[in-house]
């Protein structure tokens, strides 16, 4: 079959396509029970496992894993001696945010201008789909053994499956591996991502009194735990943006494809006059530096709070590590600060620590050659290569525990799909030729002797 015939065979199976993206972005998948009851995802799960059964793989099962979720794997073997590929994706998704903001509903998978919109319509459910795909039209014609692993909690960076690999290395043991969770740099351009920034969650909790007091009775010198946790922040970035823990040089420049100022305010939608933070240029600040946020605060709201000093406060940081960096270097020097920092001797503890290292992929074997021929085949363009800011901690888990396998990233994730924000969506012909490579990449053996 020419790669005309196998196009035609993928475009011909768009519609089937379609229904099974609706059908898993109709699952509320968010691995998080505090906000989603489990239902979504064990039913989101159970779908996974219905849809690969269907596509030859007769061991499909769901996995528990460390942290409460569960894994969905298949095996389908190759002929005697041939390769072994493992295809990953994640079936849990984040939540919808705010609510208000989504244009379509986002448990609905909805078509407007051409675009499929949905929570998980690009990442993660595009790429199973686009998975499904190019198995259904290769049919029985497979030179490669193929496992498939679809996590269930991605999302949330608690490492259920990373867990899972280390503890049972034979089950997911291929040749190569394909994770398809990121994507194209621009739609139509095919893009194999090679790094990927490590990082760090964690939790802090500053407390000083037993209780809360009234700001006009005891505050001044009451020990503020909300200003101390002010200042203890406040130093970890300085004037010009970049990020400065002590102890730990920052000065990283990117070697690869540029990112232009111009392109990066639009995809991230910076506002007119609102200028860039950091000294590096967007590239080098995105993939060559760390990168500090504080994502949450717990102290009281605006509206019910009182005129009082608090006994404590919470918050939570994420840093993105670059590759050449290392997360536990990292820890210990932001720790040692925020510990020997402490004004007035306030108590500072740390929970719900996750750590993951910073990641580089597979660009010499000939799985990656392999890989390239078949995604400029199926886009009619050669393959580019960038690098993410975000983090996928299973790479990491699975490159320690398969040092020889060529582990390679590609998916339907390009900057339009806004993923993680309101007005998820994903473009069907990124999934039909992102489908295409896939299949031709199985097709040709994945770079292996068969
Ligand atoms: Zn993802």
């Amino acid at each position: 079959m020419s790669v005309q015939e196998l196009g035609a065979r993928v475009g011909a199976l768009t519609g089937r396509a379609r229904d099974d993206l609706a059908l898993l972005v109709g699952h509320r998948s968010v691995a998080d029970p505090r906000q989603y009851p489990d239902q979504g995802c064990r039913q989101a799960a159970e779908a996974v496992a219905r849809l690969f059964a269907a596509e030859g793989f007769a061991e499909v099962r769901l996995l528990d894993t460390p942290d409460g979720s569960r894994a969905v794997f298949g095996h389908r073997p190759g002929p005697p001696g041939a390769p072994t590929v493992l295809l990953y994706s994640h079936y849990d998704v984040q939540p919808p945010l705010d609510e208000e903001a989504w244009r379509t509903p986002p448990w609905t998978l909805t078509e407007r201008d051409g675009r499929w919109y949905g929570r998980g319509a690009a990442d993660c459910k595009g790429n199973i789909v686009a998975q499904l795909t190019a198995l259904r039209a290769l049919g029985d014609r497979l030179p490669v053994g193929v496992k498939v692993i679809c996590e269930g909690s991605e999302e949330q960076s608690t490492g259920g499956l990373s867990a899972f690999v280390r503890a049972h290395p034979d089950l997911l043991r291929a040749d190569s591996v394909l994770v398809c969770d990121t994507g194209n740099a621009e739609a139509g351009l095919p893009t194999a991502t090679t790094h990927l920034r490590g990082s760090l969650h964690l939790t802090m909790t500053v407390s000083a009194l037993s209780g809360p007091v009234h700001s006009g009775t005891f505050g001044g010198p009451a020990p503020d735990p909300l200003n101390a946790l002010i200042a203890l922040l406040a130093p970890l970035h300085n004037a010009a943006g970049d990020t400065t823990v002590p102890g730990v040089a920052d000065d990283g420049r990117w070697q690869g494809a540029d990112y232009p100022a111009e392109r990066y305010r639009r995809d991230a939608g910076i506002l007119p006059g609102v200028g860039l933070a950091g000294s590096g240029t967007p590239a080098d600040m995105l993939w060559a530096r760390h990168a500090l946020t504080v994502v949450g605060i717990d102290c009281p709201a605006v509206v019910g709070s009182a005129p009082a000093v608090q006994a404590a406060v919470r918050a939570k940081l994420n840093v993105r590590i670059p590759y050449g960096s290392d997360v536990d270097v990292l820890w210990k020097a932001l720790r040692t600060h925020l510990e020997a920092s402490a004004p007035w001797n306030v108590r500072v503890e740390f929970a719900d620590v996750n750590r993951s290292q910073p990641f580089r992929s597979a660009t010499e074997g000939p799985a990656y050659a392999a890989l390239a021929t078949a995604m400029e085949q199926a886009f009619g363009r050669p393959m580019t290569t960038v690098a993410q800011g975000g983090s996928i901690p299973v790479c990491v888990a699975l490159q320690e525990t398969f040092p020889d396998a060529e582990i390679m990233l590609i998916g339907v994730e390009e900057p339009r799909c806004l993923i993680h924000a309101p007005n998820e969506s994903v473009d069907p012909s990124e999934i039909e030729r992102t489908a295409l490579a896939l299949a031709l990449f199985l097709r040709a053996g994945a770079g292996g002797r068969s």
